[in-house]
């Protein structure tokens, strides 16, 4: 799942290659990725792209004040093409959205393509004229890139909270812009247990997590910067520490990587790094061994 650095990457690419040409038509090909009905998707059509944004992981592109805003959600991905010009879509089965462009000086109309893998069906589209109309951006936490997520900041954040904190970290209503993966990522980097009470922190062990917060994201971000929609993904498989790699040595110490599962995730975690060189009990693993 694309989460803050990749949709920023993916703001970034579009400010630099979709801003300037007009929309020349939206084709919604599965029907119930869009979740708006007024203004209608082909209020769009004739408008200029203005700008693109990012609100926690959810994209947002500005068409002359009019906001199509994508969160893509577990299976969802932008895939950019230079010219879509009598183009077949490159994945017909995935396609969700196609936006189409107006050609720019070299003749070429490009464009973009929503796609959606995997059987569950959750992107989703919003034609909006604020982007505070989108549910799930009215609701959002702080931004931990923003100037103003400081310390203090996630000191209010944590303290009273009797939740775990992998949870918390990935909670859009707390913190805006971090999953499954970022949160396994920042844990790894502050020497934390997933599963400790975000009240328990101590006021040292915060100050941490926030660095641990900032220096991630930004790295990401770093990263993924300048890279093609295509590349995207493989630049963030290939920059995780500990996230998706159970059974890996760990990068800092060496320890095997292991991993708790639940019913449709999973987390990842060094425990000589995090946990005091203390497995984490995996109830799946533990109700096989019965
Ligand atoms: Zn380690």
């Amino acid at each position: 799942m694309p989460e803050l650095p990749e949709v920023e990457a993916l703001a970034e690419f579009l400010r630099e290659h979709a801003v300037g040409h007009a929309v020349a038509g939206v084709d919604v090909v599965a029907f119930q990725a869009l979740k708006t009905v007024d203004p209608p998707v082909t209020a769009l059509g004739g408008l200029t792209v203005t700008g693109a944004g990012r609100h926690g992981k959810f994209l947002d592109l500005d068409c002359d004040g009019l906001h199509l805003v994508t969160h893509l959600a577990r299976g969802g991905w932008l895939r950019w093409r230079d010219d879509l010009t009598g183009a077949r879509p490159a994945r017909p089965k995935a396609l969700a959205v196609r936006i189409r462009l107006t050609p720019g000086e070299d003749g070429r109309a490009p464009g973009f393509e929503l796609t959606e893998a995997g059987t569950q069906k959750r992107l989703a589209v919003h034609v909006v004229r604020n982007p505070d109309e989108v549910p799930g951006i009215a609701s959002l936490g702080p931004d931990p890139l923003a100037d103003d997520f400081t310390v203090e900041t996630l000191a209010s954040i944590v303290g009273g909270s009797r939740t775990q904190i992998k949870g918390l970290l990935r909670d859009q209503k707390v913190i805006a812009g971090i999953g499954n993966a970022y949160s396994d990522e920042v844990l790894h980097v502050a020497r934390m247990s997933p599963f400790k009470i975000a009240a328990t922190l101590t006021d040292d062990q915060v100050a941490d997590l926030h660095t641990a917060i900032v220096t991630t994201l930004r790295d990401a971000v770093g990263r993924a910067r300048g890279l093609a929609a295509k590349d995207l993904k493989s630049e963030k498989k290939s920059g995780l520490r500990v996230h998706g790699r159970t059974g890996q040595a760990c990068p800092v110490c060496g320890d095997t990587i292991r991993e708790v599962s639940f019913a449709d995730s999973s987390l990842q975690y060094c425990p000589t790094c995090q946990t005091g060189g203390k497995p984490l009990a995996d109830r799946r693993l533990s109700r096989l061994l019965k």
